[in-house]
């Protein structure tokens, strides 16, 4: 019984085998970490996962279903909502559009502005950006646009949220933010993926680990008791006696 799956999936792109029969399994309301050094397939998986690229073999399965997603949006309203390592908004849009981006298009352009605003306003506010919503997102530092795409990807009515790299632009406010943002998820049932390569951040957060190292999983299990020593010896793929960090 899980919410999501990779079955068997495998990813080339020309020259570079990315995804190498890999399998990947989520818990209903877990948050699980996937972890692997940068180049081990972490966003390749989830790009298959969620229609951004077609598997050459494998599948993807929601809720014990078989799935194939063309494109993200479609992902996203089979209750998969994610944070993309390359921020997907729109730079020149206003903040608050960019918060609605994907949500009911059509119905959107049909509301009233102003109430739009004021709502997209107090939505973000719990995300500690507070800011004039009208100005164009780029104006925005690049942890606020994080924050916003956060807000976006939570707000989505999904069962599953993954998250790829989100501390990477962040400050540790807004990484204390960001937490409590899981936490909340984790309250309501929803499954979270988490992708990163800092540590500390996993013990913080996650219940369970998948480590992938050259476009293959090499170790899933439970995050208490799994020492950091063994999480990096398993992501470098060699013994290590000595830690530097
Ligand atoms: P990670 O997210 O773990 O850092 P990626 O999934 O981004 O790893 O990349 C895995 C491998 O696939 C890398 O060798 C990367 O260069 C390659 N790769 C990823 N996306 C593409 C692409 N669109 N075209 C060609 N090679 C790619
Ligand atoms: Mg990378
Ligand atoms: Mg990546």
């Amino acid at each position: 019984d899980s919410v999501l799956e990779a079955v068997g999936v495998d990813k080339s792109f020309a020259g570079v085998h990315a995804l190498r029969g890999v399998d990947f399994a989520l818990r209903p309301g877990e948050v699980h970490a996937l972890i692997g050094e940068n180049g081990a397939g972490k966003s390749t998986l989830i790009k298959v996962v969620t229609g951004v690229y077609r598997p050459d073999a494998g599948r993807v399965r929601l809720a014990g279903a078989d799935r194939e997603f063309r494109n993200p949006l479609e992902a996203q309203a089979a209750g998969i909502s994610t944070i993309y390592q390359e921020v997907n908004l729109v730079p020149l849009m206003s903040v608050a559009r960019n918060l609605y981006l994907g949500r009911e298009p059509r119905r959107l352009g049909l509301v009233d502005v102003g109430r739009m605003n004021r709502q997209a306003a107090q939505e973000l506010r719990r995300f500690g950006v507070d800011t004039d919503v009208t100005r164009p997102l780029r104006t925005l530092g690049l942890g606020a646009q994080q924050m916003v795409a956060l807000a976006r990807a939570v707000q989505v009515d999904a069962r599953v949220v993954i998250m790829d790299e989100p501390t990477s632009s962040l400050e540790p406010r807004e990484v204390d933010t960001l937490f409590e943002v899981i936490r909340g998820l984790k309250a309501q049932g929803i499954a979270v993926v988490y992708v990163s390569h800092r540590l500390d951040e996993l013990y913080a957060v996650c219940d369970r680990v998948t480590v992938m190292r050259d476009g293959a999983v090499v170790h899933t299990g439970e995050i208490a008791g799994l020492e950091r020593l063994r999480l990096i010896s398993l992501m470098l793929g060699r013994e290590m006696s000595a830690v530097r960090e």
